[in-house]
């Protein structure tokens, strides 16, 4: 049975390196001592945001258990998935499903639009009969937005983008996930179709009390569907809140040059404003401080001394920056402690 006081996903001091081939020197800390936690009875939508290469999809492979952290543990349910083996693997497999990038690699040409979802019926021995394997299909495609009579029985090739991706998440749906991790689900599809498919991981959300993990480079979209979100600079979570917090009153100059840098709609927020410019401040190419100094427009010669804090802006509000040094000084429960914030959206 699980036990809601024990954390869905908890994530500690993860840190994932890739090391260069044999003849190479160089290596790559993809993950830089990340810790998060992702609470199973207040279901959220958790946005995790940044340019490419900023380690979103790594932070996404290890939560699916795809690659074991180089240090820390990645926990489900309070267990060590690298440990996880039989049942409780096929279990955790199940539970914690995947919506990727392209959603038309997942489909053979071939075959119909129902193999996708029959596959994973038989897999986990989901149904009894055909019949309760033909309604489990329709419910899951009822419950994305699709109609299943212009969705069964044809290709992929018959489907738009929009449509596939949301056959993907009626998959996930049919194997009653407790957490599905969606990393870049809409930018491969038409800007016309990705209003759709967020709404249908939104639904699933608020309908079926499912937490998302919405991985995307795209902070605009990450606005209009997350409860709270992270924002990740070269490994590290650099601030985290509520949404509405950081996109109204972004704290890290990293965020600040991430809203900065992208027409909003809203009038309130000036077009691409006094885009900001690093500061003078020498950065040597390696020093074990604040991993944006080099870019930052307020970098000052203590910045490069030691990687920040995550201080504390307010209640639920977090951002790892020395310009806060006054205010209290968190260390890896931080992240925690943002998202078991109630957010003010979703209540
Ligand atoms: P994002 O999803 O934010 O674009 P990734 O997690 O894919 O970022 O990558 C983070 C960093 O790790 C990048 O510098 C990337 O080049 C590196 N990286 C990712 N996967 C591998 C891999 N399999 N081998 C070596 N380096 C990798
Ligand atoms: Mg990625």
């Amino acid at each position: 049975m699980s036990d809601d006081r024990v954390p869905l996903v908890e994530l500690t001091e993860a840190t994932k390196i890739y090391r260069g081939g044999m003849l190479s020197k160089t290596s790559t800390i993809a993950l830089d001592h990340v810790s998060l936690t992702i609470r199973g009875d207040t279901p959220q939508v958790v946005s995790v945001v940044g340019e490419s290469g900023s380690g979103k999809s790594t932070l996404a492979s290890l939560l699916l258990g795809f690659i074991a952290p180089t240090e820390g543990t990645v926990r489900f349910q309070g267990r060590d998935i690298a440990k996880l083996r039989g049942a409780e693997l096929g279990q955790f497999r199940r539970e914690v499903q995947a919506v990727f990038q392209d959603p038309f690699s997942v489909f053979n040409p071939f075959y119909k639009v129902d193999h996708v979802l029959t596959v994973p019926i038989q897999k986990f021995k989901l149904a009894r009969s055909t019949a309760q394997r033909q309604e489990m299909m329709i419910t899951a495609l009822e419950a994305v937005g699709l109609r299943p009579d212009e969705t069964l029985g044809r290709y992929p090739h018959q489907l738009s983008g929009g449509q596939r991706q949301r056959v993907i998440v009626a998959r996930a749906l049919m194997l009653k996930p407790k957490l599905i991790i969606a990393d870049e689900p809409v930018s491969m599809v038409d800007a016309s179709l990705r209003a759709t498919i967020l709404e249908s991981l939104r639904t699933v959300n608020r309908t079926l009390n499912v937490p998302i993990l919405y991985i995307t480079h795209d902070l605009g979209t990450a606005y209009h569907v997350s409860d709270h979100i992270l924002v990740m600079y070269r490994g590290s979570i650099v601030e985290a809140g509520a949404v509405e917090t950081v996109i109204d009153a972004p704290q890290h100059p990293y965020t600040r040059l991430l809203i900065d840098s992208i027409p909003w709609p809203d009038p309130q927020q000036a077009w691409g404003s006094e885009r900001a410019t690093a500061s003078e401040l020498e950065v040597p190419e390696q020093h074990p401080g604040c991993r944006f100094a080099d870019r930052c427009p307020a970098a000052e010669a203590h910045c490069l001394d030691a990687p920040p804090p995550n201080y504390l802006i307010k209640e639920g509000h977090v951002a790892a920056c020395y310009l806060y040094r006054d205010r209290p000084a968190l260390g890896g429960e931080a992240f925690r402690q943002v998202l078991a914030t109630e957010s003010p959206s979703s209540s």
